[in-house]
């Protein structure tokens, strides 16, 4: 239509939602229903499912909360006809130490803790659901080359030639989000001493429905079970030994691996692995006129208690519910109050969550002696079923921190 610059259609949206990742997918999918228009821009076609295929490396531990979200958004039944792995406990241990807890859904009247599942798999369990809705259009590949703001609107032109008009703008294209730096959002970052190595390993051992996470000096070492004789391994440590096993082949790492990790993995393989360097980042604002941030666009979270993508879930259920109160009250739904509202919620939740991550992540790793007490004192506290009871609820995404940890949320 607009033919300047080779630009060769134009199309008005009442949002366009930049990625098309899990967190930006499951967006269009609960906007979809308030009638609203939307464009999903996403950079990358994630590979089609094959029963056959090798695990992808990078999973996600989803809570029966986020489960929630999935339904609402049609995507678990795809699921469950892939593959994921329910689990019912989840172990946590200190090496050299005494704390030893175990988690159980039964203690809480849940049927499971949360599932371990691949994140291609969620992004394609979501993406099969875009279809049934004619208000959704999916331009993908396709990436903004240039985003303004014009009377009152977002202009987002593609590298496809298409430009766009939003009168909402959402960013959910993860950490180096482009919509945040168009919009002049910066961020708090830093990146830790750890990074980690992620393997997906084949057992010996059975189907397993228990994930474990044992501290060392050196780092966490952590299981999530997967579908049949399967897992993934995330091996925590200093930086520089992580980049040191990157050239490594698959037995020379699973023998690093056997000789480092506790006795409870069994014998097993190595499939595939990478590395991954690990950073905390936070936007220092959720919100400008007529733009929102979710997901890892917004905040970028130390994996170590398998957070991020539950955390960017609900964010996705905060702004659509206050969308549709707005709505459902005939008022500016993508007002800066309504926009305002959603930041407030959300910055301080996702603060709190990235607090807590770090206090486990500075308390467990540091053998001064202070803190080795303090945390023995954290896993025996953590015993007393009470606390018990609000900790699991917290990891599962239904509570707030119980009284005696509330001073984590501090800073
Ligand atoms: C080692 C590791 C383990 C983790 N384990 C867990 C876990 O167990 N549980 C958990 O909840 N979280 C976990 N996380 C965090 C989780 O992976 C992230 O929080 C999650 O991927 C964020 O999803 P997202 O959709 O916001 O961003 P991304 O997953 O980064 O998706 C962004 C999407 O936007 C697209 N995109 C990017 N730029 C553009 C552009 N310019 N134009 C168009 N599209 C674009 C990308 O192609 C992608 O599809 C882990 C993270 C790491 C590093």
């Amino acid at each position: 239509m607009n033919l300047d610059n080779g630009v060769i259609s134009l199309t008005d949206f009442d949002v366009v939602i930049c990625g098309g990742g899990m967190i930006g997918t499951a967006m269009a999918l609960r906007l979809a229903p308030l009638g609203l228009t939307i464009a999903l821009v996403e950079a990358k076609q994630p590979q089609a499912f094959a029963i056959n295929q090798a695990f992808d490396l990078r999973v996600s531990a989803i809570s029966p909360q986020s489960r929630g979200l999935l339904e609402q958004c049609g995507a678990w039944s795809m699921l469950e006809n892939m593959r994921m792995c329910p689990y019912q406990y989840m172990r946590v241990w200190e090496l050299a130490g005494f704390g030893d807890l175990t988690f159980a859904a039964k203690d809480v009247k849940v049927d499971n803790l949360g599932y371990i599942i691949e994140n291609r798999l969620l992004q394609l369990s979501l993406w099969h659901n875009l279809a049934q809705w004619t208000n959704i259009e999916l331009i993908c590949p396709a990436k903004p080359v240039q985003i303004n703001r014009l009377a009152k609107r977002y202009q987002i032109t593609l590298d496809t030639q298409q430009q766009l008009h939003a009168k909402l703008l959402i960013g959910a294209d993860g950490g180096q989000s482009v919509v945040r730096q168009s919009c002049g959002i910066g961020v708090n970052s830093s990146q830790y001493e750890q990074a980690c190595l992620v393997a997906s390993v084949a057992t010996e051992i059975g189907q397993q429905d228990i994930t474990w996470q044992r501290f060392t000096s050196t780092g966490p070492q952590a299981f999530l079970p997967l579908p049949g004789q399967h897992g993934s391994l995330v091996w925590y440590h200093q930086a520089e030994q992580i980049r040191e096993m990157k050239d490594w082949s698959n037995q020379q790492v699973a023998m690093a691996i056997s000789a480092a990790f506790p006795t409870e993995l069994g014998s097993f393989s190595v499939l595939n692995k990478g590395h991954f360097r690990l950073q905390k980042q936070h936007a220092q604002a959720y919100t400008k006129e007529g733009v929102a941030l979710i997901g890892d666009a917004a905040h970028m979270i130390n994996p170590l208690a398998g957070q991020g993508v539950n955390l960017g879930f609900q964010d996705v259920a905060c702004l659509a519910q206050l969308i549709q109160t707005a709505l459902s009250q005939n008022q500016l739904w993508h007002s800066q109050q309504v926009l305002q509202q959603y930041a407030r919620q959300r910055r301080l939740a996702n603060g709190l969550m990235m607090t807590t991550m770090d206090f486990f992540y500075h308390t467990f790793n540091n053998q001064r002696a202070p803190l080795k007490w303090i945390r023995n004192g954290i896993l025996a506290g953590a015993a007393v079923p009470a606390i018990k009871h609000h900790v699991i609820r917290y990891a599962m995404g239904q509570k707030v921190l119980p009284k005696p940890f509330a001073f984590l949320s501090s800073g």
